[in-house]
């Protein structure tokens, strides 16, 4: 396990005033790019050759520079890890980010100052841990059932880690359940490993969103948590294949076609307004447990999957304890961030206004592991 300690210690090597911020050309690399710029920084993407064009294809998204490797796992590598420490990178962590490299490397082999606490993604990459960590907020989560012999309603059957959804089946009994392992344990489907991390898990019926929050600790005022404050930057929902598009197949042809939940887009909504004491109510929730849990708690972006029901209770089914792919639909501000801040702020920019107000405030040890 890498201390903090040591990463200060690397970071104490940096010349702030030439701090560039750093990822993966992938999930929302467009947009940290973008964001960095506006703020100030040069940007280094890593990304292997052939995915170079399609970034170059995007002048104002793409990064000034670029660290090309052969495959992103290179990245743990002495010789590129050199490459970023000189360079005085700073590495934003995205989803493909944590996916890539894996979150076991980041713990133990990776040395460059991450933003954010490196803490929370193993938390947010092991599904009983997130879990107790939502209990301990206290706001409201789905039933898991860890016998099959108690499914007693329609449940989502997930495995172990971040898939987008991939997978994943429903389930209404016992039989049912056992059938449909049994089925993909013979087509190749599943493996006996994958089922050592399996959940059931309630369905929760109602409409899914999802909250991209930021835990600020450079910023105060309202929403007051720990030692910051939480800012609601947006609210997406994902467009998921089959599920969402499902109802365009006849009733008859339906009922012989598997639902899925692969994640293939996201779309802007804003909730009615009567609802917002409600979802900033759980970001405060979620960030005071995770200070309390894996201190100094979840810096930066993060975001809640949600459904809220008609009795209009938001019920979490999972947390993201980084930034999500949901937020590149607000390059230029949502419908939220614009009444937070005066100039149009995405969340690859905000990530680039508080490593800037922390070199500004020498004060970037708090928000760096
Ligand atoms: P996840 O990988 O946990 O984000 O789940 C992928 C997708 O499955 C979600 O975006 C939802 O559409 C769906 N889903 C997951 N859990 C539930 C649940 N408990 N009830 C209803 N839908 C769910």
């Amino acid at each position: 396990m890498i201390e903090k300690a040591e990463i200060l210690e690397v970071l104490k090597k940096y010349d702030q005033q030439k701090i560039k911020i750093g990822t993966i050309c992938s999930h929302s690399a467009l947009q940290i790019f973008h964001g960095a710029r506006r703020e100030g920084f040069r940007t280094v993407g890593i990304t292997t050759e052939d995915r170079r064009a399609i970034y170059e294809a995007f002048p104002f998204g793409k990064p000034d520079e670029y660290i090309i490797v052969d495959k992103y796992l290179d990245l743990i590598d002495q010789k590129f890890q050199n490459e970023l420490f000189q360079n005085n990178v700073i590495i934003i962590p995205h989803g493909s980010f944590v996916e890539y490299v894996g979150p076991e490397n980041l713990q133990k082999e990776f040395r460059i100052p991450i933003f954010g606490n490196r803490n929370a993604l193993e938390f947010e990459g092991d599904r009983r841990k997130m879990r107790s960590w939502l209990q301990d907020s206290k706001i409201k989560v789905p039933n898991e059932y860890s016998d099959p012999s108690k499914i007693d309603r329609p449940c989502i059957v997930k495995f172990h880690g971040a898939r987008g959804g991939k997978g994943f089946f429903v389930v209404d009994s016992e039989e049912n359940y056992q059938n449909q392992i049994e089925k993909r344990i013979k087509n190749g489907a599943l493996t006996e490993d994958d089922l050592r991390g399996v959940t059931i898990q309630e369905i929760i019926v109602g409409v899914r969103y999802y909250p991209h929050y930021f835990y600020s600790v450079m910023f105060e005022g309202e929403v007051k948590a720990a030692e910051g404050r939480v800012e609601l930057l947006g609210i997406d929902r994902r467009v998921e294949s089959n599920i969402d598009d499902i109802y365009r197949i006849p009733n008859l042809a339906r009922s012989k076609i598997e639902p899925s939940y692969v994640v293939t887009g996201n779309m802007p909504v804003v909730l009615r307004e009567s609802l917002l004491p409600k979802v900033l109510d759980m970001g405060r929730r979620v960030t005071e447990s995770s200070v309390r849990l894996f201190p100094p708690g979840m810096i930066g972006p993060f975001c809640l999957e949600t459904i809220c029901t008609n009795d209009l209770e938001f019920i979490t089914f999972e947390v993201s304890a980084r930034i999500v792919a949901g937020t590149n639909l607000y390059p230029e501000g949502s419908p939220y961030s614009s009444y937070i801040f005066s100039k149009p702020m995405s969340n690859g920019r905000r990530i680039a206004l508080e490593i800037k107000e922390g070199i500004r405030k020498n004060r970037l040890t708090d928000m760096i592991s």
